[in-house]
């Protein structure tokens, strides 16, 4: 095992990848046979998923989403993601590292930006916890679960206040008169996990860092999460009875960052899941799935409708509502040491540019954009890559670069990129009906 290197993002993907196990292609096989999609499935190389390919399968099928709810269109953003292209004279930049150029999305739903956002957020936490840690301090995981067996969206509402009545519970607690010296401020950062059962309903729970000078003992943070569990539930006229492990607390010890740094990457959920990680599976005889393999049985040539329903309500649930959170306090202490963002960018990385227009016909030939970063990889002078950079040249020459294009035009450049990817622009156009009308 290599020495941690604290504050840095190899350290951080070092704790993420020691998280991450090889997501089996099984789940792929769990559609019934008659279910089973034709086409060839190849976001899945060597145990990883590739989130860039994941991506564009699943949102094909998200296009657009239309809620029942609100009848407003849903994952729309996604659709979009890495296609729309921010610059028409600077065009995209690929590389072996991806795409630059390319406005995303940011949704905890997307399976590129979740993955992105969420090493960001838990490097910063992972910074916050180390600069409190050296200003004294103390930390705990806590993970909170509801007893609930109802849909996606009220489980978020009871959730949503009962995380709102606890923390308010533990700021009056550590700041009544005689404590106050004794705890000092209470901070507390948290994330929705969840997980998927098979018959498509989802289970919420919130893992969490809470922070104090001294943390007031667990028994505190546990019976005022047991009462605001009840005082939620009484609100939405539900009686909830909490279970002996609904405020599940772990220590984290002030040695012991490299444990840290893997919790954070572990307890942001979705994020380890959408990168193949494993969700808590405790309850080994409820089959439950993750995140991440409920994209995949979407992202399959038929998915089923329990699978699209079971996204949609997600959606819905959390249309508006905020995934994650990061104490005032914590944030704080995490922007005391900003990462620097030298050495990478100065480092020379071999890339391609691809003028807008190309850029654009490109995103709609399905996984061109995933097959230049991975032959960027492997070798930029590949011969597919030469003829990637001679058609690029091609239709510059021929059209410049700024031009406002006809139809005929915009054929002529898909047709030509058609012959260096071997394969149909026209991926998007052909929707794969998700088997649920739009109602719009
Ligand atoms: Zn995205």
């Amino acid at each position: 095992m290599e020495e941690q290197k604290p504050n840095t993002i190899s350290s951080f993907q070092k704790a993420q990848n020691a998280s991450i196990t090889p997501v089996p292609t099984r789940s792929i096989a769990l559609v019934p046979k008659d279910r089973q999609q034709t086409e060839k499935i190849d976001f899945i190389t060597n145990g990883k998923i590739d989130k860039w390919e994941l991506r564009d399968a699943v949102s094909r099928r998200f296009a657009p989403i239309v809620t029942q709810m609100s009848g407003k269109e849903r994952g729309k953003s996604i659709q979009s993601c890495g296609r729309y292209v921010l610059s028409k004279r600077e065009g995209v930049s690929y590389s072996e590292k991806g795409i630059s150029g390319v406005a995303l999305c940011r949704s905890w739903f997307c399976p590129v930006c979740a993955h992105k956002r969420a090493i960001e957020l838990a490097e910063k936490l992972e910074r916050g916890i180390q600069n409190g840690l050296i200003d004294g301090q103390q930390y705990k995981f806590v993970t909170l679960t509801l007893p609930t067996d109802v849909d996606v969206s009220l489980q978020q509402a009871l959730y949503a206040e009962a995380l709102r009545l606890w923390k308010e519970k533990m700021l009056t607690y550590v700041k009544y008169e005689k404590r106050k010296s004794q705890y000092g401020e209470f901070a507390f950062s948290s994330s929705y996990d969840i997980t998927i059962r098979d018959n498509g309903t989802h289970h919420l729970h919130i893992h969490g860092i809470a922070q104090a000078k001294n943390l007031p003992p667990d028994g505190i943070l546990q019976a005022l999460w047991n009462k605001s569990v009840v005082k939620s539930g009484e609100l939405y006229a539900r009686k909830l009875t909490p279970k002996k492990d609904a405020c599940y607390i772990d220590d984290i010890r002030a040695d012991d960052t490299r444990r840290a740094s893997q919790y954070v990457a572990k307890y942001l959920g979705i994020a380890s899941e959408v990168s193949g990680g494993t969700a808590l599976k405790k309850n080994s005889s409820i089959t439950s799935m993750t995140f991440g393999d409920l994209l995949q049985k979407l992202a399959v040539q038929t998915p089923l409708k329990k699978w699209i329903r079971s996204y949609k309500s997600l959606l819905e649930a959390f249309q508006g509502n905020r995934w994650t959170q990061i104490g005032r306090t914590m944030s704080k202490y995490a922007e005391m040491t900003e990462p620097e963002e030298t050495s990478e960018e100065e480092e020379e990385v071999e890339s391609i540019s691809i003028s807008w227009f190309s850029a654009n016909s490109i995103s709609s030939i399905r996984g061109a954009s995933s097959k230049i970063i991975k032959e960027m990889k492997k070798n930029p002078n590949s011969p597919f890559l030469k003829k990637v950079r001679a058609t690029n040249d091609e239709l510059n020459s021929i059209y410049g670069q700024s031009k406002h294009f006809s139809n005929n035009d915009w054929e002529r450049i898909n047709k030509m990129w058609e012959e260096t990817f071997g394969s149909s622009s026209k991926w998007w156009g052909y929707g794969v009906n998700d088997g649920e009308k739009n109602t719009s």
